[in-house]
């Protein structure tokens, strides 16, 4: 959540502010083109250019994969921020002052700017002691080189029970200590360090700020791990250890490889394997491949071969299916881990594995079992998993794979169950049809009298198809109704907002103008439909009634039909 009132009012000044000719220019090349500038998408490979921007309009469009939005969906797609962040970013760069949103969120700032502090100074303390003996002899065993370390900002925090809270005592206040997650407060008053005799692995935000630690014991703690407790910087289930530097791979690799443990991951990146990203002992969760979805199409999950392990990977499969990410698994012996295979057999040994990691529907009938009997018995279970897919061709291939493997026909399978998990729609594949568009183009750009006129009115709701024009035109209508004038900001509060932009960037750039002669013509059209649909009904009434010799709705249903086939205008 941000920490700034990011209303309708600031949002819309940081787009106004902004120059979308000089944000998009910084990616592409840009050419002027009459009133709009011109250059090959970002978005989707192409030689001849269909990347439009205007200026005017602070919007751009692309013809070809018909991408589209305003300078705050440029900056949110090309460099992967959240609504706020990409707010926030182009505020600070366009010099356009965002007012805090409260108090509150005030005080939580100081408290994670603190907290960043104490995370940050522990970290000078626990790199410098990394170099003791113990730390030192634990790495080289495992394999871990100095540039590892250095890379990774690896450290330790000393055995004893206070070690770091007396170093830092005096330069930052004890509830701060406490609130980044470093020392616990004992029975009596007094602290004592959360980390003890532990090898310290600094845990980053996307941004790459200190946001947790991971600890591994040096000693006989049976806790051989131990994180962070969750603070204001630190959410568990919502962070993936080294994504911030996984990102910057995953176009080069095309895939992100996903391990359990943090030595695993850092031995990946070692051996090569930049993509690699952990969990942090949890489950693979919806945020994680939401995450992961924004980034990248294809994910490896890599995790160990023992129950627990399956347990998980089916676990993540789904979820990430969830968000139509292509997935493979490879599970590996129980006895070696990710950390043992580079270690053993190097960076080769464990290509060559990855190279033989499962699809999706091959992993589900290793699992359910080798004979029939037993595959049909998981059948349930695995369908289950595959229809979390959003992408109703994929789903079929896996149904269809499965089936055949249990020895079920496809049609006995009943119907595909719609995914329970719904993940961000795709982008621009969804739009009404060409005469609502003309409508929407009509009422919302060429013009905006209509609005105000009674000719929002005489849109037949009814007639249109698709449920975004609906939605607008009811807002409209609503809005016309009370005596209001609607502003296209308005209907934001009603749709999605990325929906809602994304069609006006459509709308404007590719939609032709629609001109008031045209837009009563296409209302004209639609009544005109709606009038024979309405006809059509009352004809199959007038054939019941007349079965049923139903007289008294006869004669009502007869009148109707005589009023409407009479009627040749609206209204
Ligand atoms: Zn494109």
């Amino acid at each position: 959540m941000s920490l700034y009132d990011l209303n309708r009012v600031v949002v819309a000044q940081v787009r106004e502010a902004a120059d979308i000719v000089a944000v998009i220019g910084e990616v592409i090349t840009l050419r002027h083109r009459g009133r709009n500038w011109l250059g090959l998408c970002p978005f989707h490979g192409e030689k001849t250019p269909s990347f439009n921007v205007s200026r005017d309009k602070g919007t751009y469009y692309c013809f070809g994969c018909k991408k589209g939005g305003d300078v705050i969906d440029f900056v949110m797609e090309t460099e992967r921020l959240s609504f706020a962040e990409a707010v926030e970013r182009l505020a600070d760069r366009f010099g356009v002052s965002l007012p805090l949103a409260s108090p509150e969120a005030r005080r939580r700032r100081d408290e994670q700017e603190e907290a960043t502090a104490a995370l940050e100074a522990a970290q000078v303390v626990f790199s410098r002691q990394v170099h003791e003996d113990r730390p030192r002899a634990f790495l080289e065993r495992r394999g871990v080189s100095p540039q590892t370390v250095l890379e990774f900002g690896l450290g330790f925090a000393r055995p004893d029970w206070r070690a770091l809270t007396d170093t830092l005592r005096g330069k930052l206040a004890e509830r701060t200590l406490i609130a980044a997650g470093l020392a616990v407060q004992g029975d009596d008053g007094r602290l004592w360090d959360r980390f003890r005799d532990r090898v310290m692995i600094p845990i980053r935000s996307l941004r790459g700020s200190l946001i947790a630690y991971g600890g591994r014991t040096l000693g006989d703690d049976p806790a051989k791990y131990l994180n962070s407790p969750e603070t204001p910087l630190f959410t568990k289930n919502q962070t993936l250890f080294a994504l911030d530097r996984a990102t910057r791979a995953f176009a080069t690799a095309e895939r992100c490889l996903v391990v359990e443990g943090y030595f695993d991951c850092i031995a990946l990146h070692a051996a090569g394997f930049g993509e690699t990203v952990a969990t942090l002992g949890t489950a693979l969760s919806e945020h994680h491949a939401r995450e992961l979805a924004r980034r990248v199409r294809r994910v490896v999950v890599c995790f160990d071969g023992d129950a627990p392990g399956r347990k998980a990977a089916l676990g993540a499969l789904r979820t990430l299916l969830s968000f139509d990410l292509e997935v493979r698994v490879l599970l590996l012996p129980p006895d070696q881990d990710p950390d043992d295979i580079v270690r053993s057999e190097g960076g080769e040994g464990m290509a060559r594995r990855l190279a033989a990691a499962l699809a999706e529907s091959d992993f589900l009938i290793n699992e359910m079992g080798p004979s029939r009997e037993d595959r049909r018995a998981a059948l349930r279970g695995s369908l289950e998993i595959v229809d979390a897919c959003r992408d109703p061709v994929r789903r079929f291939a896996m149904r269809e794979e499965l089936a055949r493997a249990a020895g079920v026909p496809v049609e006995q399978l009943g119907e595909v169950e719609t995914p329970r998990i719904v993940a961000g729609r795709a982008e621009g594949a969804d739009r009404p049809p060409a005469g609502e568009m003309a409508i929407l183009r009509g009422v919302l750009v060429d013009l905006p009298a209509a609005r105000r006129a009674e000719t929002v009115r005489e849109i037949p709701l009814d007639a249109l198809d698709h449920p975004l024009a609906r939605t607008i035109v009811r807002s409209l209508q609503k809005a016309a109704g009370e005596g209001r004038t609607l502003e296209i900001s308005d209907l934001w509060s009603d749709i999605d907002e990325r929906d809602a932009r994304h069609l006006l960037a459509a709308l404007e750039h590719e939609a032709p103008e629609t001109s008031a002669d045209d837009l009563q013509l296409i209302l004209r059209g639609l009544w005109e439909k709606q009038r024979k649909k309405k006809l059509a009904h009352l004809n199959s009434e007038i054939a019941r009634a007349e079965r049923q010799k139903d007289h008294e709705t006869l004669q009502q249903l007869l009148q109707e039909w005589l009023l409407l086939s009479r009627r040749t205008t609206p209204g």
